[in-house]
């Protein structure tokens, strides 16, 4: 089912300019994109994608917006193609449709150009958006809305929670594993985050998640271990190094000891489950005799809205267990 909300960005003089430079410049390479496709003998997403990626690409300056105005323009000419058969443009011969017919689709600078998570984001809580623009990702994009509207947004941010919960633990539960999850109390005053980071830790969306894990797992009798997550993403997993240099920025980790270089939460979230594990091997839980194998979410859930399940099993120390993240 397809769900549409309206919602008005409230952009600063600033964000509006890099905006408006964005459409024009995706529009620009639609138009160019559109002019290569009308000579060409075949205008479908795949034919235009393999001989003129790279360009659009280059204009564009990025993948995935690039591979929005390529589908962009595929769908104009499939919806013209069809107006054409449909006589919208006027019976065969009819200079109305000749026009049509023989000129490229154009684009106009502003007109609307699609988003997917990879280059929006939604911050529920604070009401904001973080947007891929030409000028660099946007954050802290205000928007607004109807009262309808914005609480169906919630309920689809709501939605999405539930989906997420319920596979992580329908794999948990299949796997025979438990699930680790960093405490998020207090996490304010421990962790020194930089300022792009706290929406991302402290929001709505990401405390809601925790707690459809915790009692979803708890009606199907999996283990959820929670874990202090202090310095997890400045410890290499491979060699156990800690130290704010191995992380370069926000998205990479780079070991400063052995060279080990993964993407930093999904590090971060192997040292949780590793945490999750001996502490669930030592602890009071211990006497259970269920195997308990971790998957970590928290973190994750944080660089990837759209949270694939993905498991690496491994030993550790303390127990023969398997232990497995997401
Ligand atoms: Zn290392």
């Amino acid at each position: 089912m397809k769900l549409v909300v309206a919602v008005k960005l409230l952009p600063t003089p600033e964000q509006a300019a890099a905006l408006a430079g964005t459409l024009r410049t995706t529009n620009t390479a639609a138009t160019w994109l559109a002019e290569q496709a009308q000579t060409a003998a075949r205008r479908g997403r795949t034919e235009l994608q393999c001989e003129h990626y790279p360009r659009v690409k280059a204009v564009c300056l990025s993948a995935q917006p690039a591979l929005h105005v390529i589908r962009k323009v595929a769908d104009a000419y499939t919806t013209r193609a069809a107006n054409l058969i449909a006589g919208n443009y006027g019976p065969k011969g009819s200079r109305r449709r000749e026009r049509v017919e023989s000129s490229p689709i154009r684009f106009r600078p502003d007109a609307a150009q699609p988003f997917d998570d990879r280059c929006l984001s939604w911050q529920y809580d604070t009401r904001t958006v973080s947007i891929w623009t030409t000028a660099g990702r946007m954050k802290n994009l205000c928007y607004t809305g109807s009262a309808d509207q914005l609480k169906a947004l919630q309920l689809r941010a709501t939605e999405i929670n539930h989906q997420i919960s319920k596979r992580i633990v329908v794999e948990a539960q299949r796997t025979a594993h438990g699930i680790g999850l960093e405490v998020l109390t207090g996490i304010r005053e421990r962790v020194r985050l930089r300022k792009p980071q706290r929406p991302a830790l402290h929001s709505w969306g990401f405390h809601q998640l925790g707690s459809f894990i915790e009692y979803k797992a708890h009606r199907a009798g999996v283990v959820v271990v929670f874990v202090d997550a202090a310095y997890t993403s400045q410890t290499c997993r491979k060699c156990g190094h800690t130290g704010r240099a191995n992380r370069p920025n926000q998205a990479r980790f780079c070991c400063r000891a052995c060279g080990f270089v993964e993407h930093a939460d999904r590090n971060a979230s192997h040292n949780i489950a590793a945490r999750a594990a001996k502490q669930w091997g030592s602890g009071a839980q211990s006497a259970a005799p269920a195997p308990v194998q971790v998957l970590d979410v928290t973190r994750l859930r944080a660089a990837s809205p759209e949270l694939e399940l993905r498991a690496w099993p491994f030993r550790t120390r303390q127990l023969t267990r398997r232990t497995t993240h997401v």
